[in-house]
């Protein structure tokens, strides 16, 4: 185990571990004779206390894995320092973080494939513990935004902040899927002075609407506007039910006369006894009697 240990930093030592359900707990402490001052620089081997630290690391042997870390605090002995105490840092975790780099980064990398929600059910079996705003929030501080220069081909849609209330507007890169910028409004000169922050954009895929279609026009005339597919279906199928519903009646009767049994009274299923007195027999034979 000490061996798997070194592998997330060779100035950790393991002590023991247990299991807890579905997660194993690793007991570790450092093993630095000195320590470096995060705030003047200076090596420090005089310690003050120590404190239990907590995060969760990648799975091991297809179990969630958690690490408690002896975190030392040191005094730190430059006189001209401007802290007394610090405690020790790691390159394999941020201060306060309760989750390894290392983790943090198969976190996002399943997430950017899924939803939120779905990347949380996944993670939490056997990977790690993380809930659905965790994941959102991880994705907006460690997915950097492209370039404005390089957005090429988007699509923008209005999404809401509160339903029937307020809304944003949203932009998705075309090649890549990924979201590119949000704007939290949906009107035409905020909308068109926000494409302009985007100066070489060539194609804007959108839906119906026309304060999108001008906000673009507005933004730059060049612009090839195309009309979203999910757009495009849902407005053709909605103006084939107005046509439809237009020239069919919502009820059509059917003659009672009509049948589309034709020929002469049967004689051998529906002269069964199972079947004799069944209505719709009955009404097929009337109606073949009528016709002679
Ligand atoms: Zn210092």
């Amino acid at each position: 185990m000490d061996e798997f240990i070194k592998l997330l930093d060779s100035g950790l030592d393991y002590v023991n571990h247990e299991i807890i359900g579905d997660t194993i707990v690793i007991h570790v402490v450092s093993n630095r004779a000195e320590v470096i001052c995060p705030y003047c620089g200076c090596a420090s081997s005089k310690k003050h206390s120590v404190y239990e630290r907590s995060f969760q690391d990648l799975p091991v042997m297809g179990m969630k894995s958690r690490i408690i870390l002896s975190n030392r605090k040191m005094f730190c002995t430059n006189p001209t320092c401007s802290h007394t105490t610090f405690a020790e840092t790691f390159p394999f975790i941020r201060p306060k973080a309760k989750k390894s780099s290392r983790l943090l980064d198969r976190i996002v990398d399943v997430s950017l494939n899924v939803s939120s929600l779905n990347a949380s059910d996944i993670l939490k079996n056997g990977i790690a513990d993380v809930g659905k705003s965790t994941i959102c929030n991880l994705l907006k501080k460690d997915i950097p935004l492209p370039e404005k220069e390089k957005v090429i081909k988007v699509c923008i849609d209005d999404f809401a902040f509160k339903k029937r209330h307020t809304y944003g507007t949203i932009m998705v890169d075309i090649d890549s899927h990924r979201i590119i910028d949000l704007l939290p409004s949906r009107e035409i000169g905020d909308a068109a002075e926000w494409l302009s922050a985007f100066p070489n954009l060539e194609i804007v895929s959108r839906d119906g609407s026309v304060s999108y279609h001008s906000a673009i026009k507005q933004a730059d005339r060049n612009i090839i506007q195309i009309s979203d597919r999910f757009h495009l279906l849902k407005g053709l199928t909605d103006a084939a039910k107005t046509v439809i519903a237009s020239l069919v009646a919502a009820n059509i009767g059917i003659p009672a006369s009509a049948s589309h049994y034709e020929g002469t009274e049967t004689t051998d299923y529906w002269e069964k006894d199972s079947v004799r007195e069944d209505f719709p027999t009955r009404e097929h034979n009337a109606n073949c009697e009528k016709k002679r």
